[in-house]
């Protein structure tokens, strides 16, 4: 086990290991200090890494059968310390209650899809006589593990993206050294209590914890990690594709999802749906509603439904059952966004709803038609702020979702099939949820962006196949 009540220790190795340096971890709703946690110097880093590279060897030769089992163990472990788990998130990441206890569902939920992707990894046969000089031969491909995996990691959702990279690493038999965010170590720490539980060997799980911008570029750069998996802003992911090299890097990043309403049968249904999407976590959510654009035969009618419904959000302790919305990850965050609600007040567009800040916590804001050029249409909001936009022309529409720099997952809400078909071949994002806010994932399907979102897929089969390497074989007969 780590530690004591609020002492952490690094999991370097397979050991827990004091640092030189401690930082007081803070709860961004309370401010209270939550734990004590330990710093990683660039020795641990590198002490990581030589473990790793030690371990990624024993990881190779597992079988199949034995890393799926790790990780059905590990589903089991997060299943049993469900309820300690969604606390551990209100804590560090002012995570309502009743949203942590979904993250750690489906956290259990994606290491049982790596448990079971595990025992399917292979190759394939190649048809060598299809080519002129082909005849005689036998080929087939198989995928081997890279080695060492660098995961490095956002605050947000610090259970499940975490697993995202785990689950499929391991699946796949790399080593891995996980740099969790600065403010969400402790969800890292209790995963890697629960792979050292579920009998992962020593060395092929590290945790390093410290500022990405002090460590960050051990990892990037050093030769021995093959593959940097990255999910956080890209202002981040561009510096780690940048300094990489030849390393696989996969770059999930932000984004300023919108979806269209154009027509629909239950509108009581499709704002419950705009509304859970704009607002969950805060709005702290990759693939959140920030842009809603509406036919303007319904507006109306769509923008009063959805402000009654946001003012029955409730807001305050992420402690509380009752709570659906909580502080922003810090202050900082809250101040730049209310900015940018002055500057579109300024501008004389229309604040409906919200617009306010308390500490780090912000009122959820709707904004009515605001400009493309405004902050809010154009970069990502990552917090409870949605504008809500009328137009008159289906092109219109597609036009306005595209004219962004981001594309990760667009919803279209329409009930003619042409439109749907049309939305899934015109939207450039790497997913169109139709009939269904942005906002929709499960964790085996393939999730991932186009433009400033990034570049590779994760959904576990499709990590795996990244974390892997094809190799070929091609015998003479
Ligand atoms: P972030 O500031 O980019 O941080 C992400 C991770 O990178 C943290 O572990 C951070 O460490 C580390 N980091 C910071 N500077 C670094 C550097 N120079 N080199 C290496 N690592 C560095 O992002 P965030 O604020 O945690 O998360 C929010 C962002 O993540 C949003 O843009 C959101 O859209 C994106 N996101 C995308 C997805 C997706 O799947 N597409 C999912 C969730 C979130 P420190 O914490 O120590 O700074």
């Amino acid at each position: 086990m780590s530690t004591s009540a609020d002492k952490k220790k690094l999991f370097i190795g397979g050991e827990w290991q004091e640092a030189n340096a401690y930082y007081d971890l803070k709860s961004p709703y309370s401010g209270k200090v939550i734990a004590q946690v330990p710093l990683a110097e660039k020795e641990a880093v590198l002490k990581g890494i030589e473990y790793a590279e030690q371990a990624a060897k024993e990881m190779k030769k597992l079988t199949a059968l034995e890393r799926s089992k790790i990780l059905e163990r590990v589903a089991e472990l997060f299943e049993k310390r469900l309820e300690e788990c969604a606390l551990i998130l209100a804590k560090e990441n002012a995570k309502p209650l009743k949203a942590a206890r979904g993250e750690i569902a489906r956290t259990i939920e994606t290491y049982k899809f790596a448990a079971e992707e595990a025992k399917r990894i292979h190759g394939e046969t190649i048809p060598m006589d299809a080519a002129k000089n082909g005849k005689g031969r036998f080929a087939f491909t198989k995928r081997e593990p890279l080695g060492i995996i660098a995961a490095i990691t956002p605050f947000n959702f610090p259970f499940n993206l975490v697993a995202h990279k785990l689950g499929p690493a391991i699946a796949a038999g790399n080593s891995v050294i996980l740099k969790p965010a600065s403010q969400t170590p402790l969800s890292a720490l209790i995963t890697a209590e629960i792979f050292e539980e579920a009998g992962l060997p020593k060395g092929a799980l590290n945790v390093v914890i410290g500022k990405g911008s002090v460590i960050g570029d051990i990892l990037i750069t050093d030769p021995r990690i093959k593959m940097v998996t990255f999910t956080g802003s890209v202002e981040v992911g561009l510096g780690i594709k940048a300094k990489s090299g030849l390393k696989k890097v996969t770059l999930e990043l932000g984004s300023n999802s919108a979806v269209i309403v154009d027509s629909v049968n239950d509108i009581d249904a499709v704002v419950s749906r705009c509304v859970e999407g704009s607002f969950a976590f805060a709005g702290q959510v990759c693939i959140s509603v920030q842009r809603i654009y509406v036919n303007e035969n319904i507006f109306d009618e769509f923008l009063q439904k959805f402000v009654e419904k946001t003012k029955q959000l409730k807001i305050g302790d992420p402690e509380a059952e009752s709570t659906d919305l909580s502080a922003l990850i810090n202050q900082k965050e809250a101040e730049r966004v209310e900015k940018w609600i002055d500057e579109a007040r300024k501008a004389g567009t229309e604040i409906v709803c919200g617009g306010s800040r308390d500490g780090a916590v912000l009122m959820p804001t709707i904004i009515k038609n605001a400009e493309p050029t405004q902050a809010i249409s154009c970069q990502e909001a990552f917090a409870p702020i949605v504008s809500i936009n009328s137009y008159q022309t289906w092109d219109e529409a597609l036009d306005l979702v595209n004219d962004s720099e981001y594309g990760l997952q667009a919803g279209v809400y329409t009930t003619c099939v042409q439109k749907a078909f049309d939305a899934v071949e015109r939207l450039e994002v790497g997913g169109v949820i139709v009939n269904d806010i942005p906002s929709f994932r499960v964790d085996q399907m393939p999730y991932g962006g186009v433009k400033n979102s990034g570049t590779g897929r994760e959904g576990v089969k499709y990590s795996v196949e990244e974390m892997t390497e094809l190799k070929l074989a091609v015998f003479t007969l």
